[in-house]
């Protein structure tokens, strides 16, 4: 920054979320959900997808939300949702020791209740001290229930037969017992006054939409009231992010796309990242987001773009990156002395490799 830049240097920055939980539990289904009634509620182009991630800023958040959330209250710009599900990458996809989420969500079938994945899961976030909320998803498949698309859980549970109140009551106290019994206490979310000692239950569904305005209200709620202090970053100082999976690209050769988590990253950047060997130090050859759809047709799938700033996804093309590792760190050198950045990158392997070593 220049001396006339009389900006404040610090931003808050999105909270990255990570969506977790059993195979078939309703994961993907659930990011379609939220990607989707974005899409619709929100303007062209207020939703952003970018690489590996989806960005879904606070107005369309507050449209979703209606009445659940005033965007008054708020002063942290939305959520990143990371798009990759799997546990193995939420373990690998670490930021400064830490998860590289900031918070999960875990989803669990209310009809299937907890398997072997949601127990993993817990247990990555028990460890990785990740802050999440359970939903309880599929609450449409409760026999007699009666749908009512995209509405606050409250209205529909108020409009369900007594008989269909209770079967999902008795699968949400079920999958209460189970947190329990795993060590979290829990109860549904209405009724958690302390979000960072209790982990609320949202019941959802991904295919009708209901609960998801609660669900989206949640996760803003808790962010603004627990994570902002996480979330001031220097938003013009030298990018930092973490790799979620290396790709070759046609006419850009290997690539990196990369959760960038504080600062900004440049096209013209030099900047080191995790090899399996050792840090690999390469100068940026282009930043390339997703082309939006319409004009994909015709042209790359990728556009160019000449900076971008934390929190957001974004593909990193550079010479010499065959090496690179899912979860490894990106760091920006940009005016900072060169060795040391490559020591911090190389401490940050040293604990990945601690890390997988424990995981056996
Ligand atoms: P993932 O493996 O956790 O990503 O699960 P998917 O999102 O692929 O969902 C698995 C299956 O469950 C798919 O057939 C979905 O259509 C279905 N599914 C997911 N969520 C819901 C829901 O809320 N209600 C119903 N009825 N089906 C759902």
């Amino acid at each position: 920054m220049s001396d006339t830049d009389t900006r404040d240097p610090t931003s808050l920055r999105t909270p990255i979320v990570a969506v977790l939980g059993h195979v078939d539990h309703g994961k993907t289904s659930l990011l379609d959900k939220i990607r989707g009634s974005a899409v619709i509620e929100g303007e062209a182009g207020a939703i952003t997808q970018h690489i590996g991630a989806t960005a879904v800023p606070l107005d369309i958040i507050s449209t979703i939300a209606g009445e659940l959330v005033d965007p008054d209250d708020f002063d942290l710009p939305g959520l990143l949702f990371i798009d990759t599900p799997g546990h193995h990458s939420f373990t690998t996809l670490r930021s400064r020791g830490g998860a590289l989420a900031d918070i999960a969500i875990l989803v669990v079938d209310v009809n299937d209740g907890f398997q072997p994945q949601t127990l993993e899961a817990l247990d990555i976030l028990r460890r990785s001290e990740t802050p999440f909320i359970v939903a309880a998803n599929k609450i449409d498949t409760v026999p007699g229930w009666n749908a009512n698309e995209d509405s606050p859980i409250n209205d529909t549970y108020e409009a369900q037969s007594d008989r269909v109140r209770g079967r999902l009551d008795e699968s949400l106290y079920e999958i209460i017992g189970n947190l329990s019994d795993e060590g979290f206490s829990a109860d549904l979310y209405w009724r958690v006054q302390n979000f960072q000692r209790n982990v609320g239950v949202v019941p959802v569904s991904a295919m009708t939409g209901e609960g998801v305005p609660d669900l989206l209200t949640v996760m803003m709620g808790l962010s603004q009231r627990y994570m902002k202090e996480e979330m001031e970053i220097d938003v013009a100082g030298p990018g930092v992010g973490t790799v979620l999976e290396v790709k070759e690209e046609k006419g850009f050769g290997t690539t990196v796309d990369t959760v960038l988590y504080d600062g900004t990253i440049r096209s013209d950047d030099r900047i080191v990242v995790g090899g399996q060997n050792e840090p690999i130090v390469t100068d940026v050859r282009a930043l390339l987001q997703p082309r939006p759809l319409a004009e994909i047709r015709t042209e790359s799938r990728f556009e160019k773009v000449d900076e971008v700033s934390a929190a957001s996804g974004i593909k990193v093309a550079a010479p010499e990156l065959a090496d690179a590792m899912a979860g490894a760190p990106v760091r920006v050198v940009r005016d900072r002395d060169l060795d040391a950045v490559i020591d911090e990158v190389q401490a940050e392997l040293a604990d990945i490799a601690v890390d997988t070593a424990e995981e056996g």
